[in-house]
Formats: structure tokens, sequence, C-alpha cells
């Protein structure tokens, strides 16, 4: 195909998964765009030509999303309706020979660092003097910043190493110009992401560097919000707290995915931390910083899980009162250590264990937001929808926290702004309240 024909053409990056691919689904329209290319994100114009979709490989219903998509456009390219196909993301990476043989109407499958060689292809130049700069798809106020890629941890159910490699930080410097760019175009909140972003430094400087790195995030001018997400319990570096505590533009708020707590579990996770260990760290965490929202993430069924292994777990849940929740049930991954063992707990009673989880976070959470009545919160506002202008405190993170909404009858504010809002009422994952002038 001739290089000149692409460039009149109209590509659409649809994006699948999580936070990471967000950002390499941005890099990508940020390089295309830089390149002239006519180029949207996610546009449901269905006038593109060109589709690049970036999968996700995760797990079962992740990589099904990713499969259907992929043939609904394969179908649309049968059709007529559009003319090229790529394929790129962790599902590419993890399944290329199998994709190719199945689905061989796509163009191209491209693997999760082959950015460069998508390019080539679409005839386009990897621009090396925009790293750092980056066109966002969430709304420009908040943005994440990936700190490195890929993993080092032996996790057993986890597939992403496979499919993301070794664990690479970025420079200091790199995420510094990065976070310069992002706050000279308007975005306050800066939503910190890795694998494990508390490995951070490990590869390139001989030691945990993250809190040297939300020190000098936390340095830049408009930063306003800074987050951390996807920190690993074990060798926790405690250092990173007191940046936390000490730094108003730090949020006190942690995402720490903890996955299970019993020792039967946490030893056949290989998460390389015991149930003692896992309590400690959470005192921890609330003694240095008073009023952190903790956010953790656990899986229901995992091979080996007993009834006892369930029963210490909800126990945990109902006296660690953390303050969000997610429970995933077990996929089982051919490639992870937990693929070579007995998928032995039945996906019904994977199904009933994480919704009795649920069960008894949604009651904590009510209980935790009623206490937030008649107390006043700065929150960022994300969107107006329905009548409501809708946010979120410094507790709640985008697409997977609480929100607080404020009725836009008697309230305004500009979206991507900052307003104190006193609370009302309160549901059991959401607050409303009003303005306060
Ligand atoms: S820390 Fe564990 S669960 Fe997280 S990406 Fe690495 S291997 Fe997977």
């Amino acid at each position: 195909m001739k290089t000149k024909t692409l460039k009149q053409d109209k590509i659409n990056i649809i994006t699948l998964g999580c936070s990471k691919n967000i950002v390499d689904s941005e890099v990508l329209f940020s390089q295309l765009k830089a390149n002239d290319f006519n180029v949207e994100h996610e546009s449901k114009k269905e006038d593109a030509n060109i589709i690049i979709i970036n999968t996700c490989g995760f797990i079962d219903n992740a990589k099904q999303e990713s499969i259907d998509t992929i043939l609904r456009f394969a179908e649309a390219k049968q059709d007529g309706k559009i003319d090229k196909l790529f394929v790129t993301g962790c599902l590419s990476q993890r399944y290329k020979p199998e994709l190719e043989k199945e689905i061989p109407d796509v163009d191209q499958y491209f693997g999760t660092l082959h950015l460069p060689q998508l390019l080539k292809t679409l005839g386009a130049d990897y621009k090396h003097e925009l790293i750092g700069e980056r066109l966002l798809t969430t709304p420009q106020h908040f943005a994440y910043l990936k700190i490195s890629e890929g993993c080092d941890r032996p996790c057993s159910f986890c597939a992403i190493p496979i499919m993301r490699g070794k664990h690479v930080s970025k420079s200091f410097e790199q995420i510094e110009t990065e976070v310069k760019g992002l706050v000279k175009n308007g975005t306050k909140e800066i939503l910190v992401i890795a694998q494990d972003s508390t490995f951070y430094g490990l590869d390139l400087y001989g030691d945990r560097k993250l809190a040297e790195l939300l020190s000098r995030i936390s340095d830049i001018e408009g930063a306003d919000w800074i987050r951390l997400h996807y920190a690993y319990p074990s060798q926790f570096p405690m250092d990173a707290l007191d940046v936390i505590r000490e730094r108003n533009n730090i949020c006190k708020y942690i995402d720490i995915p903890l996955q299970h707590i019993s020792d039967n579990m946490l030893k056949t996770m290989r998460r390389g931390i015991t149930k003692k260990r896992t309590l400690e760290l959470v005192d921890t965490i609330r003694q240095k910083v008073s009023g952190i929202a903790i956010r953790t993430t656990l899986i229901a069924g995992h091979p080996g899980e007993t009834e006892k292994d369930f029963e210490e777990l909800c126990e945990f849940v109902e006296t660690a009162k953390l303050d969000r929740v997610g429970i995933f049930t077990y996929s089982h991954e051919e490639g992870t250590h937990a693929g070579t063992m007995i998928d032995d707990v039945p996906q019904e009673v994977k199904e009933e264990r994480a919704a009795t989880i649920m069960d008894i976070q949604q009651g904590i959470s009510a209980a935790i937001n009623q206490q937030k009545i008649g107390k006043t919160f700065k929150v960022l506002f994300d969107r107006k929808e329905d009548g409501q202008f809708i946010g979120r405190t410094e507790f709640d993170s985008p697409e997977v926290d609480n929100e607080v909404m404020v009725d836009a009858k008697n309230n305004y504010v500009r979206i991507g702004d900052f307003a104190d809002v006193k609370i009302t009422e309160a549901t059991d994952f959401d607050l409303i309240g009003t303005i306060i002038k």
C-alpha cells in the first residue's frame, strides 16, 4: 500500500482494558496526530476506514471483549465498511499466532511494545521529540501517568508479565517532563499508575524510589492532586507514606491490591507476604497518614481456596473496613503458575464468594459515607449528567470509586474545576451535596 494514500484516510483507535492501555493509546494517538493523520479515539461516527484496536488480555471476560471487538470490525472489513484493521495490545501480544490463524481478516497484529512498528506500517514516523507529550483521551483535568512498564513479580494468577515483560522504570526526568507537559495543558489530577508502582526505581536506580518520585511530582507547580495506584504490599516503601502525609497536593488515598488475606492463599498466590504483615501494613498506612482512604482488590476462588480461607477473607473485609474494595473471580490463565494447578473452585462458588464480599463491602461503604454527611470536601468536577454536576473527593479515583452529585439547578461549577461541597445525603456508594459559595 502506498504511504501517501494512508494519510488521506481516517483512523479510529479503540481502547480496551486498563489505564495502562489508555496511556498507550494516547501515545499512539499523539504520534499519529503529529504525523498529520486524521485520527480519532473511540469515535462513534463510524466514518473511519482504518481501525486500530488496543486489546486487553488479562482475564476471561476481558479477553472475550477484545475478541468480540476484533470480530465486529473483521466483519465490517468483510462488508467493505472499513479498509484496514490493525490489532495491538495485550491480547495480541499473548496470542498473536492463534489470532493470525483464527481471525486472518486483521491486516496485522502487534505486541504491547511495538509502537514504532505499528507507526511504520501506517506510514508514520516515530517522533522521539514527542516523548513525554501526549494528547489525552480522559477529560483534560485528570490524566494517568504510567511510571514504568512490565512487572517482575511472580503472582500465581497473573499473565501480565507474559504480556508486558519485565519491570522497566521511566527516569525521574522523563516523568517530570511528562507531568510538566500535562499540567501545562490544564491537567490538575495526576494518577500514578504501573503494574507495581512500589517497585519504581529498583531496576534503574538500584533502590525503591517511589517516595522521591512522589516528592518530585509534588514539587511541580499545578499538580494539584497526585494519586497513587497499584502499590504492592510486600516490601512496601514506608518512606512513600511520609511523603503522602507531608504533601498537601498528594491525595490521602492509596490503591493497594492485596488479593487475599489467608496465609494459605497468600502463599499459594506467591504474594511474598503473610496475613500478619498485611494487617500490620494496613495499620501502619493508617497510622502514618491519618484519614487516608484505602482501595484494594481481592480475588475469589483461586485454586486451593478453602471455605476456611474464604471465611478469613470475609472476616478481614468486615474488620479492616477498607474504603474501597473491588473483587474479581479467579480466571484460569494458561502460562501462569496457577494455570498449572487444578481450577478446583466451581464457577458458581467463585461468583457466590465474590457477591458475598461485595455485600459486606456495600454495608461498610454505606456506613463510611453516612459519617460524611454534614462535612465539607474539596471536589474535582468531572462531568454534568442528568441535571447534576458529578465529581470526586480526594478519596475517590475516576471510573472505580465513589462520586459526589450536586444538583445543577441550584449550583454551578465549571467541569474540571474544584469546589468545596457540603455533604447533605449519602447512598451506599455515592454522596450528594451543595457547593459552598
Ligand atoms: S504485581 Fe502481580 S498481579 Fe500485579 S501485574 Fe505484577 S504479577 Fe500481576
